[in-house]
């Protein structure tokens, strides 16, 4: 049976990511930081009820709690095949407003958060001799936005580490790919006013917010037999927003 990590699986994209590793039969490492009763009704949810499941809640921006949430998922599984590092968060404000802490919160969990995680799985990883890492970025992360200067420079950051990681790990056959998501319909999206929401659908091809599932189509995808020839590249799932 293979194991994968997901980390900010509580809600959300890691959650509809959660549930479809579940039902392809894989055990789970569950990572959140907060959302305790929301990763108790996933786990309820799970379908599939012959996997293992083990939840470690803590903070992957710190080094330390990154390294027991590798560590303690190989404690109870042996191996882990599949690393996703979902976590992320937005704080949003125009540059001249946005203050040093809000600069550092977002980059201290979207970059060096993924940093944590592939840092401490990287040694267990190239000993296996296999592994796949898939990096959550943004479509922000390609094209910029408004008001999240911190925001697109972590996920920007998160490509950057992604083509790095892929060239240093394709010869132990580690693949390390990207996806980034466009607008998709979470507690993240959930936040933006209405009239801006509209807006953003507008500029949009297939004229609606995507799906967390959209995504775990995306992931299935990439940790699948289908693509063993496929690293260091970003997958863009955003319905056409930016091309
Ligand atoms: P969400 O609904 O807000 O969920 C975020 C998840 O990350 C939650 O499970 C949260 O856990 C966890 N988390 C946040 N900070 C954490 C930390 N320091 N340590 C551990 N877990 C942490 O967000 P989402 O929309 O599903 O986004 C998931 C990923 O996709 C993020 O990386 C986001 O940047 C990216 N993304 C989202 C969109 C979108 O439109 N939604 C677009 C592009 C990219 P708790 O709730 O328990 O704290």
């Amino acid at each position: 049976m293979k194991t994968a990590i997901i980390t900010g699986a509580s809600k959300g994209i890691g959650a509809a990511v959660a549930l479809r590793l579940n039902e392809l039969g894989y055990n789970l490492v569950l990572n959140y930081r907060s959302s305790t009763a929301s990763m108790k009704e996933l786990i309820n949810s799970f379908t599939n009820k012959e996997t293992g499941n083990l939840t470690v809640q803590c903070d992957i921006s710190c080094y330390e709690d990154a390294k027991n949430l590798i560590d303690e998922a190989y404690g109870r599984f042996g191996s882990v095949d599949v690393l996703i590092n979902n976590a992320g968060i937005t704080k949003d404000n125009l540059l001249p407003l946005m203050t040093e802490e809000e600069f550092d919160l977002v980059i201290g969990t979207n970059l060096k958060g993924t940093f944590n995680c592939c840092k401490h799985i990287s040694k267990k990883m190239v000993k296996q001799k296999c592994g796949r890492i898939i990096n959550i970025s943004s479509v922000v992360g390609l094209c910029g936005n408004a008001g999240q200067v911190n925001y697109s420079a972590s996920k920007a950051g998160v490509i950057g580490m992604t083509k790095s990681m892929a060239r240093e790990f394709g010869k132990r056959n580690i693949l390390v790919n990207a996806i980034a998501p466009g607008f998709i319909r979470t507690e993240m999206t959930d936040k933006i006013p209405k009239d801006m929401k509209a807006e953003m659908i507008r500029n949009i091809p297939l004229q609606r917010l995507g799906r967390p599932d959209d995504i775990a189509d995306a992931v299935e995808f990439l940790i699948s037999d289908k693509a063993s020839y496929i690293t260091g590249q970003v997958l863009s799932v955003n319905g056409g927003y930016y091309m």
